[in-house]
């Protein structure tokens, strides 16, 4: 599940990483804010300050209707429930520092860029900054991360950053910490001009007290290779590990298992998409539902509304069967959604 960037800040406070001091509002608020703010969108992707989802105010008058403005701005199929308002920071340089889990060796591996802001996201990582934490020798790994960033002087601040990150890291069971930008101020302070943190799903059962937002997050949700090429959305246990099984004997790499269970409505499928979408490489969603007491035509229309409301979702590849198959084909038909016979076509179609 993705923390909201408020929640990932106010996380990585707990764990003594500077933050900008901020509050957050929710639409009927705004009247509480005051200039000088920075206002920010609390939508669950980034990129918000290319598209306008986060904007720098002075003028008091100005609020009202900028705050009004992101609230009705749409990023990536998301309209936000709350605003983050910051005080603005005075940036001198900006980086991007990022811990993630490196599958190939099994470690903690942190990534850094003397370039962090905006544009790095679209950047290939292979001239980053990265080394596996290896023994947690903060000290050495500091020192040359101060070097390549150029803050030698800095380096006091910088390992409080990367020791804290890490036990936040570790403590929360993340998958993803990232603080871009991680933002050097005019005078001198190193802070967290911006996060995001994913937290694994399937720890969630020794994590009783993750309160976020995201609670629509589904826990049968599993995420099996975070480069895989096919998501997999199947109701019933059995039936979702046929699915991924099926999927992997036509030599594609599903990238999740996920049982959506014995209802399907469009909130939930709406859900599903998302945590999908927060997967990098998907070409395609396979739904394999079998319509016992769930009725394929309500399923049908889960989809076709979960659907609008993410506009550049992957391709659907759908076979439902059962309960009102013949209402679901012909609803689907009507939005240019096949259903497919068997989950065999759907893999040969896709193979
Ligand atoms: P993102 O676009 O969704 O990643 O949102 P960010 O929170 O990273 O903000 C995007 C950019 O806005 C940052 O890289 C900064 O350049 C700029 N920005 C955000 N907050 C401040 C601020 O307090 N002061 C200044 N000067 N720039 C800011
Ligand atoms: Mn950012």
């Amino acid at each position: 599940m993705r923390l909201l960037e408020y929640e990932a800040k106010n996380l990585l406070s707990t764990y003594r990483i500077p933050i900008p001091r901020g509050k957050i509002f929710a639409i009927n608020e705004l009247q509480n804010i005051t200039t000088p703010v920075v206002l920010k969108s609390q939508i669950p992707v980034g990129g918000r300050g290319k598209l306008g989802g986060v904007r720098i105010i002075r003028q008091q008058t100005e609020i009202q209707p900028t705050a009004q403005a992101i609230f009705n701005l749409k990023i990536r199929g998301f309209l936000p429930s709350k605003l983050l308002a910051e005080e603005i920071i005075d940036i001198s340089r900006e980086f991007y520092f990022s811990l993630n889990i490196n599958r190939q060796t099994a470690g903690i591996e942190l990534l850094a860029h003397t370039g962090g802001g905006v544009e790095i996201e679209s950047q290939d990582t292979a001239d980053f900054f990265r080394r596996d934490i290896v023994n947690k020798k903060f000290e050495s790994l500091t020192d040359e991360l101060a070097d390549y960033l150029d803050i030698a002087d800095k380096a006091f601040l910088l390992q409080g950053i990367i020791e804290n990150a890490y036990r936040c890291f570790i403590d929360n069971d993340c998958l993803l910490l990232e603080i871009n930008p991680l933002v050097l101020t005019s005078d001198g302070r190193l802070i967290a001009g911006d996060a995001k943190i994913t937290v694994d799903d399937a720890a969630a059962f020794r994590h009783l007290d993750w309160q976020f937002e995201d609670n629509s997050t589904e826990h049968n949700f599993v995420i099996l290779n975070r480069d895989g090429a096919v998501a997999t959305i199947a109701n019933g246990a059995g039936l979702a590990m046929a699915t991924v099984d099926a999927v992997t004997a036509s030599g594609l790499t599903p990238a999740n298992f996920l049982d959506i269970g014995g209802t399907a409505t469009s909130d939930k499928v709406l859900n599903c998409f998302r945590q999908i979408t927060t997967l990098d490489n998907i070409k395609v969603i396979i739904i394999n539902i079998f319509g016992g007491i769930v009725r394929c035509d309500e399923v049908a229309r889960a989809i076709i509304d979960a659907q609008r409301q993410i506009p550049d979702l992957p391709k659907l590849a759908i076979r439902l069967s059962g309960n009102r198959e013949s209402e679901a084909r012909q609803l689907l038909a009507q939005y240019d959604l096949p259903l497919f016979d068997s989950l065999e076509t759907i893999l040969e179609d896709i193979s």
